[in-house]
């Protein structure tokens, strides 16, 4: 069930699988390899295109989801929502079976994590989300083509920003917001897709589309 990390398109940004730079997150990390040693339990790599133009920037994998199998946002709840979004804007190819093994392939876009481990409640704490951006940074230095950056939640629009070198005391969060960084890419905000979000009918399908159909718009415009 699991991604190799050498299916990342950009290797050289990966963190190690065994990476001990944030110490509450590897403990957890080392519970989960016992509790379950079938699943990835390791930092979850980068999905998606290289050449991408869009990067969209999660918060964090997910237990049953990508913590689970590997790749981002599949096997959980939110991945349903975001997989069938990227298809409807022909962002990706395939079909999404929940599975890193499905044979989808995104075109055009690309998904990163502000934090690449499994944390304790879905709550990253600040200094895990900080010591993370090492790999959102090298990552967003590596893929040049993106132009738009679509940040999934308050905690990724914040990574995200920082990573655009954007001051985020300045940098507005809110569906559908955008900033624009110093080298002109643009910082797109969307309310996560979280199945919390989506129950409590915060988040619904036309809104998170909404987010996706200005970036392609935004794309033609820069
Ligand atoms: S969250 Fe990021 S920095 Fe922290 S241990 Fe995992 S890969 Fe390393």
């Amino acid at each position: 069930m699991a991604q190799p990390a050498d299916l990342s398109p950009i290797p050289e940004a990966e963190a190690p699988r065994d990476c001990p730079l944030c110490p509450r997150l590897v403990a957890f990390r080392e519970e989960c390899r016992v509790e379950h040693p079938g699943w990835w339990n390791a930092p979850v790599p980068a999905f998606g295109d290289r050449e991408a133009w869009l990067a969209i920037v999660g918060l964090a994998p997910g237990k049953q989801g990508a913590n689970r199998t590997g790749r981002p946002f599949t096997g959980d709840y939110a991945g349903e929502l975001l997989y069938a979004t990227l298809l409807k804007f022909g962002l990706a190819e395939g079909k999404y079976r929940a599975d890193p093994h499905d044979g989808l392939q995104l075109k055009g876009a690309v998904i990163l994590n502000a934090v690449k481990c499994l944390p304790p409640a879905n709550k990253p704490e600040p200094r895990e989300i900080a010591t993370c951006r090492h790999y959102l940074d090298a990552s967003l230095a590596v893929l040049t083509n993106v132009r738009v950056v679509v940040a999934l939640g308050q905690i990724a629009h914040v990574a995200a920003a920082r990573a655009l070198s954007l001051p985020p005391s300045s940098t507005k969060f809110g569906h559908g917001a955008e900033n624009v960084a110093p080298d002109g890419r643009v910082l797109l905000s969307s309310y996560h897709c979280s199945r919390y979000n989506q129950n409590t009918r915060k988040l619904d399908a036309a809104m998170f589309e909404s987010v996706f159909e200005r970036a392609v718009e935004l794309r033609r415009l820069r």
